[in-house]
């Protein structure tokens, strides 16, 4: 009988660690230091799945370098672009093995010294595990916007997580694969995990401060990022949109009867000019914002209808390959 390839020599690892890699060249040592003893410690086969986001800096060659040093457990999957940090995860989803698959940053910000609980939290029967951000240690204003669009997401999306951000988690097989069939061209990992999962939870963990490197989110992207996570999950901005076009649409009425009647009473008026163009300009506000959410629709249905794959891989850095 034939053996599929590599199986004998690489059998299935339980554990599958997924790190998206973008311009990380200062952080990298440092992970890999931190990193090995903890999977050791936990005493489980396991492989590190790297996914090179299109670095610029040369992480890329620190990666594989670490990889000649740990063949049989690091892989290296290198991106022909930067294609995001989400789409960098699905792609090291896709090439996982394993019974349980974590994903965290490279920037340390999540303790790697965290996994052990995550991992607990696995065997005791949860099919996705969530981690939140005790004592955040980030700059102030992304932990005020954090807190406000971690509220406003729960609220239109209806998924309850407790911190979108924190990106340590931990999913089962069947979630992953999952997660694989929908091939959604912008996606949130996290929510989408939520999504299909029976038996969630979360657990604490402790943040760091980034040491190395800079963050990787400017604001834009950051705001790209939360549109991506609402209108991927959610249809409630567009009823909002109508039932704020309704609520409009009924005040007007109600100010054109009340005009009407004036105009009878009292005789026509000619003052108040610019209270009119005051609340014309508020309602141009509302009609321009009303176009730019369903635009955000539009934009992304053409996007999937268009069918460009989501991400190019250059090559894959493992022994099957
Ligand atoms: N990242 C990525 N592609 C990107 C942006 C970020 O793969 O386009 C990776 C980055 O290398 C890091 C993780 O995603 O491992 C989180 O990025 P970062 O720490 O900059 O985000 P922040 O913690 O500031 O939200
Ligand atoms: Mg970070």
């Amino acid at each position: 009988m034939l053996l599929q390839a590599g199986q004998e020599r690489n059998p299935k690892p339980e554990i599958s660690l997924v790190i998206p890699v973008y311009n990380e060249r200062e952080s990298l040592p440092f992970l890999f230091e931190r990193l090995l003893p903890v999977l050791e410690e936990l005493g489980r086969s396991y492989e590190i799945l790297f996914i090179d986001d299109g670095s610029v800096d040369g992480s890329l060659a620190l990666l594989l370098a670490f990889r000649e040093e740990h063949r049989s457990t690091v892989r290296v999957i290198e991106f022909n672009g930067n294609f995001g940090q989400h789409m960098a995860i699905t792609a090291g989803f896709r090439c996982s093995r394993g019974r349980i698959v974590i994903t965290m940053d490279a920037d340390l910000q999540n303790p790697p010294e965290e996994i052990p609980n995550l991992v607990a939290a696995m065997d005791a029967g949860h099919d996705t595990v969530g981690t939140y951000r005790v004592g955040r240690r980030d700059p102030f204003f992304r932990k005020i916007a954090s807190k406000v669009i971690n509220g406003i997401t729960n609220r239109i999306t209806g998924l309850n997580l407790r911190d979108y951000g924190c990106m340590l988690r931990a999913y089962s097989g069947n979630i992953i694969a999952l997660i694989n069939e929908s091939a959604e061209s912008t996606t949130f990992i996290p929510a989408l995990g939520r999504k299909f999962s029976v038996s969630p939870t979360e657990i604490a963990i402790s943040h760091t401060e980034r040491e190395h490197g800079t963050s990787k989110y400017g604001l834009f992207k950051l705001i790209r990022l939360n549109f991506d996570l609402m209108t991927g999950f959610s249809l409630i901005p567009l009823q909002v949109v109508t039932m704020l076009g309704l609520l409009v649409a009924t005040l007007s009425l109600l100010f054109v009867a009340y005009l009407g009647v004036r105009r009878l009473v009292v005789g026509p008026e000619a003052e108040g000019v610019f209270t009119l163009m005051n609340v014309n300009f508020f309602l141009m506000g509302i009609t321009m914002f009303c176009v730019g959410i369903v635009g955000e629709y539009i934009g992304r249905i053409y996007q999937e209808v268009r069918r460009r794959p989501r991400f190019v891989i250059r090559k894959v850095y493992d022994d099957e390959a």
